[in-house]
C-alpha cells in the first residue's frame, strides 16, 4: 500500500505486523477506533512466522508453578481450535519417560491432570515402554519405562498473522507492510501528537496524526521506547529449528524429550508433511536488521538430541530439507540461563505510546486486549465494548460447490483463508487445484496470494503467504518456473524483474533458511 493511500488521522496507529500487532489492530477495530498497522517489512517478517507453530497450554509454565499462564493459554487454545478450524488443528504429543529422568512419569502425569482440568476435559492417556515403543517405532527404548499422550494444537504461524489481519481489514482496519515508523512526535508536554513512517521500498515519508500507538515490535521494542524499569532490558534470545523429512523420522505425533546434553526440553513435530526439530534457546548476538538463522552449534545440539532419541533413524545433517531460526523478546534483568527467563509479556506506558513485547502467539488475543486497555486513556475516542468477542468470521462446513477438492482440502483453505478460499477455488484452473508435490499447498494458493495478499517480493509468497521455504529443499527451487507463469497476470514484473526476484529469494533462502551444512560458511 503506498502512503498515499493512508489517512492523515489515526485514533490508534499499531506498529509491527506480527501475531501482537495483528491481534491489537483486530482488536481496536471492533472497539471502533479508527487503526492503521505499520509493519517495517512483511506481515510476520519477525518472529511470528519462525515459530515452533504450536497453540499450546505450555507444560513448562505448569512446571514453574506459572498457572495464570497456563489457564490463559489452554483456554485461547480451545478458543482458536474451535475459531479456526483448518488454521488451528488439534495434535497429539507424546512425551517417553526414563529411568532416573525428570521429569518422571509420576511428575508428568500429574501436571496433565492439571492441565486437562483446565481444558475441562480429559485429554491425556498413560502408556507402557511396550505401548510406547509402538506409537513411537523408533524410539530410543534403553531404559524407556513408558510415557505420556495428551492434546494441543498447532497453527499455520504466518497464515495466523495474515488472517487475524484480513480479519481487521474487513472489518474497516487498514495495515501497509514495509511502511517502517522512523519516529514519534511529541508536543512540548512530551505528548504523542503523531508518527513519521516511511515506505521502506522508495523511501518516501509522511506524517500521520495521532494521539495514540501501540509499539509491538517484539524483539524490537526498546529501540521506540526504552525499558522504563532500571536494570531490565529487553534479551532477544535466537530459537532454531531443522526440518526433515516425514519418512526420515516416521512420527503421527509430536514427541517432547528430554536433551541429553543439558537436560531441556527438546521436540520433533510433524508439520505441513515434514518434521520440525527444535529448540535451541541462545543470546542472538547476529544483525537485527538480516533474518536471523541458525548457527552451526545449534544444529550439531538438535541433531545430537534427535540421534539420542531416535536411535535406528540413521538421520544425519544431509537429510536437513531446510532450518529456521526466531528470536524470542525477553526481559531480563541479568544473565540467567535462557531457558530460565520468564516469557511473560509486559506492558509499559508513557504520554501516548504504549509498547508491549514478550508474551506468545497462543495468547495474542489476550495480549492485544491488555494493550488496548493500557492505550485507551490516550485515544481521543473511547473505545466502544464490542458485542462479538469472535477473532475470525464464521466459515461454512463445507463449500457451496466442492468443485475436485475433497472435504479435508477445503477445511485447510477455509482456515487460512477464510471466506476468500471459495473464490481462491473458483477463480483457479482446474490443473492448479493440484497440491505442489512435497507440500500440503495447492499451486492455486500461489495465483490467489500473489494477486490479493499485498506480495511486494517472492520471499513474501514463498516464506509467508505459503510456507514452500520451510518444507522443500533448496527453497523449492525445482517449481520456480511454473510459480512465475502463475504470478504472470497478478504480479507486474517484467523478466529482469522475475530474475532479479528469483536470484534474491534463492540467496536470502540459502543465508537464512539453509541448513548449515548446506551454507559455504557453515
Ligand atoms: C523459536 C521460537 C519458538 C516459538 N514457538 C512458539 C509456539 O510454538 N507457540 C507460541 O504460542 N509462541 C511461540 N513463540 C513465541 C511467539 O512466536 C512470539 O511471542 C510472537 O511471535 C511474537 O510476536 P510479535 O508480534 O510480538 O513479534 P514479531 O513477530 O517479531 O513482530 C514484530 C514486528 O515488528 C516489526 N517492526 C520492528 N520495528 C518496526 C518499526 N519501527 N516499524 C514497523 N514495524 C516494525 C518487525 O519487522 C516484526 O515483523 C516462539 C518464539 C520463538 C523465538
Amino acid at each position: 500500500m503506498s502512503l498515499e493511500n493512508l489517512k492523515s488521522q489515526y485514533d490508534l496507529v499499531v506498529i509491527g505486523g506480527g501475531i501482537t500487532g495483528a491481534g491489537i489492530l483486530r482488536e481496536a477495530v471492533r472497539a471502533g477506533l479508527s487503526t492503521l498497522l505499520v509493519e517495517q517489512r512483511d506481515f510476520a517478517w519477525g518472529t511470528s512466522s519462525r515459530s515452533s507453530k504450536l497453540v499450546h497450554g505450555g507444560l513448562r509454565y505448569l512446571k514453574e508453578g506459572k498457572f495464570k499462564l497456563t489457564w490463559d493459554s489452554v483456554h485461547e487454545r480451545v478458543r482458536l481450535l474451535k475459531e479456526a478450524p483448518g488454521l488451528v488443528e488439534p495434535i497429539g504429543f507424546l512425551w517417553p519417560a526414563y529411568k532416573g529422568q525428570s521429569p518422571s512419569k509420576a511428575a508428568l502425569g500429574a501436571g496433565l491432570w492439571i492441565y486437562d482440568l483446565m481444558g475441562g476435559k480429559k485429554q491425556h492417556a498413560s502408556y507402557s515402554a511396550q505401548d510406547f515403543a509402538r506409537l513411537v517405532p523408533q524410539i530410543n527404548t534403553n531404559g524407556l519405562t513408558g510415557g505420556m499422550g495428551f492434546a494441543d494444537a498447532q497453527v499455520d504461524d504466518a497464515r495466523l498473522v495474515l488472517r487475524v489481519i484480513q480479519e481487521a481489514v474487513a472489518a474497516g482496519g487498514q495495515a501497509a507492510n514495509y511502511v517502517k515508523a522512523k519516529a514519534l512526535v511529541r508536543n512540548a508536554n512530551d505528548e504523542l501528537t503523531g508518527i513519521v513512517v516511511e515506505d521502506t521500498l522508495d523511501g518516501t515519508e509522511k506524517e500521520i496524526a495521532t494521539r495514540a500507538a501501540i509499539n509491538a515490535t517484539g524483539f524490537f521494542a526498546e529501540k521506540l521506547q526504552p525499558s522504563p524499569v532500571e536494570g531490565l532490558h529487553l534479551r532477544p534470545l535466537r530459537g532454531s529449528h531443522l526440518m526433515f523429512p516425514l519418512w526420515k523420522i516416521p512420527i503421527g505425533q509430536a514427541v517432547s524429550f528430554i536433551h541429553p546434553k543439558d537436560n531441556r526440553p527438546i521436540f520433533a513435530i510433524p508439520w505441513e508433511g515434514a518434521v520440525m526439530v527444535g529448540t535451541t534457546d541462545l543470546d542472538h548476538a547476529q544483525n537485527w536488521d538480516d533474518e536471523p538463522r541458525i548457527a552451526g552449534e545449534e544444529a550439531a545440539y538438535l541433531l545430537d538430541g534427535l540421534k539420542m532419541m531416535f536411535p535406528d533413524a540413521g538421520v544425519e545433517e544431509a537429510d536437513c530439507i531446510a532450518a529456521w531460526s526466531g528470536v524470542r523478546p525477553v526481559l531480563s534483568s541479568g544473565d540467567k540461563d535462557p531457558s530460565k527467563e520468564s516469557r511473560e509479556h509486559v506492558v509499559w506506558k508513557h504520554k501516548g505510546l504504549v509498547t508491549i513485547t514478550g508474551g506468545k502467539l497462543t495468547t495474542f488475543r489476550l495480549l492485544a486486549l491488555d494493550a488496548l486497555a493500557a492505550a485507551a486513556p490516550f485515544c481521543t475516542k473511547s473505545l466502544c465494548e464490542p458485542k462479538d468477542s469472535r477473532i475470525f468470521t464464521p466459515v461454512p462446513e463445507k463449500p457451496d460447490d466442492f468443485l475436485s477438492l475433497e472435504l479435508p482440502a477445503w477445511r485447510r483453505l477455509f482456515g487460512r483463508y477464510g471466506l476468500a478460499a471459495q473464490e481462491l477455488v473458483k477463480s483457479a484452473k482446474s490443473e492448479d487445484l493440484e497440491t505442489i508435490p512435497g507440500t500440503n499447498s495447492l499451486f492455486a494458493e500461489i495465483a490467489f496470494c500473489a494477486g490479493n495478499e499485498n506480495v511486494r517480493c517472492l520471499a513474501d509468497l514463498l516464506l509467508r503467504r505459503v510456507r514452500l521455504g520451510f518444507v522443500l529443499e533448496k527453497g523449492g527451487e525445482e517449481h520456480l518456473d511454473r510459480i512465475q507463469s502463475l504470478c504472470k497476470d497478478a504480479l507486474d514484473w517484467d523478466a529482469d524483474r522475475w530474475q532479479k526476484e528469483r536470484q534474491d529469494y534463492l540467496a536470502l533462502w540459502k543465508k537464512a533458511y539453509s541448513p548449515p551444512a548446506q551454507r559455504e560458511d557453515g
